[in-house]
């Protein structure tokens, strides 16, 4: 890859500041100063170094975000502030966007990436990897609805969902409640709610597949996932 989308893509800046590190004699490759952009380097076996520090070349970028309840999930919109729009300019030189989507005013787990094969993974309807949520629920959830939602429940449109598993953690005429569901229809987890006559008040997805939301994130605050939350996806 050229030089100059290496260094501008690891964070040295535009192509024209990275343009200008190299005319500088600040850049070397393999141990000789390198002053043209248009050079042609391997980032998995050629040494480059900036200053004297080498580049740490990557490609992918895995984020995993506590998605506050205003934003969208979407890498940009003409009225809303979207995920990508609060990250850091470090992580935008790697142009993640998000995997899948939450609604605008669901919280939690929310995986940013820009590796696009992992993204297919994650949201192919054929994989079936399970994603849990919490929620607030207007309405006594029964287990009768336990029941009804571990077989599948109509949707508003004819769907009906696959088996998802609902327990209940307090119950009443406003109840908490964790759902697994391992498909992504639109507001999936409202309408399945809807369907058994109650309401979703309040929605938080705490996990996808193995991986859980990091509790020590706060809402709008994120983290690179290590190596190992990474295996629990691959
Ligand atoms: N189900 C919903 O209804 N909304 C979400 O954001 C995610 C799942």
């Amino acid at each position: 890859m050229r030089i100059d989308k290496l260094l501008a893509n690891m964070g040295y800046g535009t192509r024209k500041e990275v343009k200008n590190l190299l005319k500088g004699g600040n850049v070397r490759v393999n141990g000789q100063a390198e002053r043209s952009a248009k050079t042609h380097v391997d980032p998995h076996s050629d040494l480059v170094t900036v200053l004297g520090e080498t580049v740490e070349y990557r490609e992918f970028i895995y984020l995993m975000l506590n998605k506050p309840g205003d934003v969208l999930s979407a890498t940009e919109d003409a009225h809303d502030l979207t995920v990508i729009d609060i990250l850091q300019p470090e992580d935008l030189v790697f142009q993640p966007f998000p995997i899948g989507r939450l609604d605008k005013d669901t919280e939690g787990l929310l995986l940013i990436t820009n590796d696009g094969q992992l993204s297919h993974r994650l949201t192919s309807p054929k994989k079936d990897i399970g994603k849990t949520y919490f929620a607030h629920i207007d309405g006594e959830v029964t287990d009768e609805d336990i029941e009804s939602f571990s077989k599948g429940v109509m949707l508003d449109d004819g769907y009906v969902t696959k088996p998802a598993k609902l327990d209940i953690i307090t119950q009443g005429e406003q109840s908490e409640i964790e759902l697994t569901i391992t498909e992504g229809k639109f507001h999936q987890v409202k309408r399945m709610f809807e369907s058994v006559g109650k309401k979703v008040t309040y929605l938080k997805r705490l996990s996808i597949g193995g991986l859980d939301l990091d509790n020590d994130l706060g809402l709008g605050e994120y983290r690179e996932l290590q190596e190992e939350e990474l295996n629990y996806l691959f």
